[in-house]
């Protein structure tokens, strides 16, 4: 099966295949051409060039997209989209005055997604998140990285993990999965906290890996839920199994949970609202991705990554969404491109790099996802007529996508 998509009013992210992540004022470049032609066989892109060099190449089924822009589909490196239920009267509880640490200290919060998860049946939980699944990809996510911890009892956060599982066999999208445990402190160990990392480190991990049911190792390092030392424990533990370190951290105090991050080789530190020097030190010179959610600054109302500082800095940045019940109840990567433009003055170039090859490399697969480049897996999003890539985060909230090929299949 081939598809050739024709008359490219710019095809944007062309990359050659070396190009595994872009770097401070590398990210205000977006390589592209203009006028091109996009050759896909399978599930791999073959072939793509200026237009004037297509005549002769014969396809199963050709899509002319004179007028429209061809990029690489988002790549979001973290989520949590497999949870049950949602947490909108706790939304409303927020609008009437409550903080996000009133509302976890009354038992709401991850406690409450983990209650009603735990009664939720395997089937009932995929079926939930096959939907949000759906929607994500077409809105042009291509590659997603999903997360347990709303399970937060071993049954639980297996459950989790074997619908992850379930959901990587069953779509095109390329799904990476993530042991979170370590997300919130369950009640039933409210005064033994070291007794819940136990479980976590003698009980979950050795079934995940047991399932091969994550590759990466995730905890909520921050004040109130698990501090520096509890951190370096679960990260340590999951290291034994192979599971690679990926962390929330910095979202509401800096504690030097990055430089701890950086210590354990994570591919990625995740929020980073709270940012200061010793931070930005850590992580100039090491491997790991700093990553930006701005729809949970948005949703929050709490301060945005400052992105500006760490590309300036030199340091590389990704852009994800945090889809989740709590904090970020929404998926869309067009939003968090445009938000990033708007509230964090990335520009254009920068927040699309971001939100593409970045996001490919905090899952560690920009080996074959985000870009258009020659043997890279087929997931490209083709825009509805535009007149430049600017419009695209300009234009917030409207729906500028007119088709998503995700594993060289039309969503
Ligand atoms: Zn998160």
């Amino acid at each position: 099966m081939t598809i050739l998509i024709t008359n490219i009013k710019e095809l944007l992210q062309v990359r050659d295949e070396t190009i595994l992540k872009v770097s401070g004022n590398q990210m205000k470049l977006l390589p592209s051409i203009k006028n091109a032609y996009l050759l896909i066989e399978n599930d791999t892109i073959v072939d793509f060039g200026d237009m004037s060099d297509a005549t002769g190449i014969i396809a199963n089924q050709t899509i002319d997209a004179k007028g429209k822009l061809v990029l690489p589909t988002w790549c979001d490196s973290h989520t949590h989209i497999v949870y049950a239920g949602d947490r909108s009267q706790e939304f409303v509880d927020r609008i009437n005055g409550l903080s996000y640490e009133d509302i976890a200290n009354r038992g709401g919060g991850i406690l409450n997604s983990a209650k009603t998860l735990q009664n939720t049946s395997e089937d009932d939980l995929y079926n939930q998140s096959v939907i949000r699944l759906k929607a994500v990809m077409k809105l042009g996510t291509g590659a997603i990285e999903i997360k347990s911890g709303y399970g937060l009892t071993t049954d639980a956060e297996i459950k989790m993990l074997r619908v992850i599982k379930r959901l990587k066999k069953d779509f095109p999208i390329k799904v990476k999965a993530t042991f979170l445990g370590a997300h919130a402190l369950p009640i039933a160990f409210k005064d033994n906290k070291q007794g819940y990392l136990d479980q976590i480190i003698n009980d979950m991990l050795p079934q995940i890996a047991k399932e091969n049911l994550a590759q990466y190792i995730d905890v909520f390092c921050e004040k109130g839920y698990f501090d520096l030392d509890d951190t370096a424990q679960i990260l340590k533990a999951g290291q034994e199994y192979n599971l690679t370190p990926k962390i929330h951290v910095n979202q509401f105090n800096a504690f030097g949970g990055i430089a701890l991050a950086v210590k354990h080789e994570a591919i990625s530190v995740d929020h980073l609202e709270e940012l200061n020097n010793e931070d930005i030190i850590a992580l100039k010179d090491s491997n790991t991705m700093p990553v930006a959610l701005p729809s949970c600054s948005y949703f929050l109302s709490i301060p945005y990554t400052p992105g500006r500082q760490l590309i300036d800095a030199g340091l590389p940045l990704a852009l994800a969404t945090d889809y989740n019940p709590g904090s970020t109840p929404s998926g869309n990567m067009n939003f968090v491109v445009s938000t990033a433009c708007i509230k964090m003055k990335l520009t254009p170039e920068e927040a699309i790099n971001a939100a593409t090859i970045n996001g490919a490399y905090a899952m560690g697969i920009s080996n074959q996802y985000g870009s258009i480049t020659k043997g890279k897996k087929a997931n490209v999003i083709i825009t509805k007529p535009v007149s430049s890539y600017n419009y695209l985060p300009y234009a917030f909230g409207d729906n500028h996508i007119d088709t998503v090929i995700i594993n060289g299949e039309i969503v």
